[in-house]
């Protein structure tokens, strides 16, 4: 059973061993990857995301699937000391490396880690007023579960954000995308973290995202209220955005 991309589909739970090992394999040159992929781009998706959340002082939030905390860096300068941050993540390597990198940079105090599955996270209800998963549900495997977990959690008046690739919304930039990530991101994969399966995946696990309108749809179907989302550089990744009313 192959995508039409040609690679072996994968049963659903064999899914999560598999993300588990490709976050253990990346972890150590997960920043700089990001970096080189993005040309740097992914810093600026970041603070528009962080944007719309309007997260304000002395909030509680949820950073799911947060992995080395580029989101809780910036609302942990948001929420100020009176709020505070929960960096949450399925890979203890991911958050190892995400609370070295913290502290080195003096964020202690305001900010808890705890290893989690986005899938039934371990929160009691209306915990928070902002979740925000960040190039994180793209590889879970129950998503929908993921999505009613998070609404959950959630205080009546939050609200929900979701950043990831997404699909490009006009065929030339389409083109050149598809191009660069399945020729090109597999060789800077392999150059620079060794390892040009993992970045392969990445590659296949965009392409088998739902598509914008689809996600929005399956927010609502969690019970997210007043959904919409919002494009970046042209589709390439979108932020979506629901509350819990
Ligand atoms: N949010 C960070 C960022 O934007 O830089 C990290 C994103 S990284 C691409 C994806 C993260 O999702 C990894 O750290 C991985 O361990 C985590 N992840 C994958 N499946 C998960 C799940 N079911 N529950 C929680 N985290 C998960």
């Amino acid at each position: 059973n192959t995508t039409h991309f040609g690679f072996k589909r994968v049963a659903a739970e064999e899914k999560a061993g598999l993300v588990r090992g490709v976050f253990d394999s990346v972890a150590e040159h997960y920043d700089i990857m990001n970096d080189l992929m993005s040309m740097g781009i992914h810093r600026i998706w970041k603070r528009i995301a962080v944007q719309l959340s309007n997260v304000r002082k002395g909030e509680q939030v949820l950073d799911l699937a947060g992995g080395t905390g580029d989101l809780t860096t910036l609302f942990e300068q948001r929420v100020g000391d009176e709020g505070n941050v929960v960096l949450a993540d399925i890979n203890a390597q991911m958050l190892r490396t995400g609370r070295n990198r913290l502290i080195d940079r003096g964020l202690v105090g305001n900010v808890q880690y705890t290893q989690v599955n986005a899938e039934c996270l371990p929160f009691a209800d209306g915990s928070f007023d902002c979740v925000c998963i960040a190039f994180g549900l793209r590889n879970v495997t129950d998503k929908d579960a993921a999505l009613r977990s998070m609404y959950r959690v959630l205080k009546p008046g939050g609200r929900a954000i979701v950043l990831e690739f997404s699909h490009p919304i006009d065929p030339v930039t389409e083109k050149v995308y598809d191009f660069y990530s399945f020729n090109l991101l597999p060789k800077i994969g392999k150059w620079v973290a060794k390892d040009e399966d993992s970045y392969r995946y990445l590659a296949e696990s965009i392409r088998m995202h739902p598509k914008q309108g689809e996600l929005k749809a399956m927010m609502e179907t969690a019970g997210f209220e007043r959904c919409e989302y919002f494009n970046m550089t042209q589709g390439i990744v979108a932020v979506h955005r629901g509350y819990k009313l």
